[in-house]
């Protein structure tokens, strides 16, 4: 679906997978107005197909463009565009529980010129692939690494928003996180560098008993779709569930002190990762024995449950394609 100024969103097609040509001009290629979401199709029992929470994600795109100076797509057209590229690829939505078909709305700009204001002209696209379970031989914990070298967003930076440019700046800290053993990197906020924000593409719950939280929607995280699933699915399942603030020192006493029961992340991708162990300049830590903890693994049974459904939708977040 292509915008241009003045006339609004036009000429929506469906058409072979295919590479995009583009003017050595084109203004996202120096300005880097790009932004994209995530989200799945899974089968279900009955053999028909529904996606997960799609006008969340319409919603979340709003709000990328908004920051990014891009135009909102309207979130009927963003969900019908998910919906038409599902049915035309329905064969290749997976049958076996945890895949699913990944879908990739993004947007960039198209106009062709070297001054720096927003583009006249935008292209929106959506791709599709299919997703093998994410831990086909049994959920493994992570291990991370905190960066207190980088940070992924400042306030008043686009942390909230999910634009390509934040994923550039982050390579450099991952690769650190890789370098010191760790496959996922952990963001601190950019003035203490004290307060966890969230990991490379996840968000972060820390688990104390029956008592989770995760880290408040500081203005420079991503508001992750999961982690709002599951702030009510836990709170459905009877934990005591809040959003907080964890201070990265904390974190370690807690885990030390055995207060800190499990940590895990949360995204589309992976739905929930547990998190064995941390490493960091100053220390490095444990939590509990290292393994899957039994909170972690409950709500990500019950969050899968959903979007396979194999329990009822009582949230009404699935959208049925049949
Ligand atoms: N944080 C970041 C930086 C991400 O890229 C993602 C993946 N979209 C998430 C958190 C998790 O968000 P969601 O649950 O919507 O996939």
């Amino acid at each position: 679906i292509r915008w241009t100024e003045g006339r609004g969103w036009h000429d929506a097609q469906l058409v072979p997978y295919a590479p995009i040509s583009l003017d050595p001009a084109n203004m996202t290629l120096h300005y880097a107005q790009t932004i994209f979401e995530g989200l799945k199709a899974y089968r279900q029992p009955d053999g028909s197909v529904a996606t997960f929470r799609p006008f969340a994600n319409a919603e979340r795109f709003q709000s990328s463009a908004r920051r990014l100076a891009m135009p909102e797509l309207p979130q009927e057209l963003f969900v019908a565009a998910c919906d038409a590229l599902v049915r035309q690829d329905k064969a290749w939505v997976p049958s076996e529980g945890e895949a699913s078909l990944y879908l990739r709305p993004f947007m960039f700009a198209t106009e062709v010129g070297l001054g720096v204001r927003p583009s006249n002209e935008y292209l929106f696209v959506v791709i599709a692939s299919p997703a093998g379970a994410y831990f086909p031989g049994g959920v493994k914990p992570v291990s991370v690494w905190v960066s207190e070298e980088y940070v992924r967003a400042a306030p008043g930076g686009t942390g909230a928003a999910k634009a390509g440019g934040n994923y550039a700046a982050s390579l450099v800290a991952q690769a650190q996180a890789v370098e010191h053993g760790c496959p996922q990197v952990v963001w601190l906020d950019a003035i203490e560098r004290r307060w966890v924000e969230e990991m490379g593409g996840m968000n972060l719950y820390f688990v104390y008993g029956d008592r989770i939280v995760t880290p408040e929607l500081s203005g420079s995280l991503l508001p992750g779709i999961t982690r709002a699933s599951l702030l009510r699915i836990a709170a459905d399942l009877g934990y005591e569930v809040a959003e907080g603030r964890v201070s990265v020192d904390e974190w370690r006493e807690a885990a030390e002190n055995g207060s800190l029961t499990e940590v895990f992340a949360c995204g589309t991708a992976a739905v929930i990762t547990p998190v064995g162990a941390v490493k960091s300049t100053r220390a490095d830590w444990r939590i509990a024995d290292g393994e899957p903890g039994e909170v972690t693994m409950r709500l990500r049974r019950a969050l899968l449950d959903v979007q396979t459904g194999a329990s009822p939708d009582t949230h009404g977040w699935m959208h049925p394609l049949g």
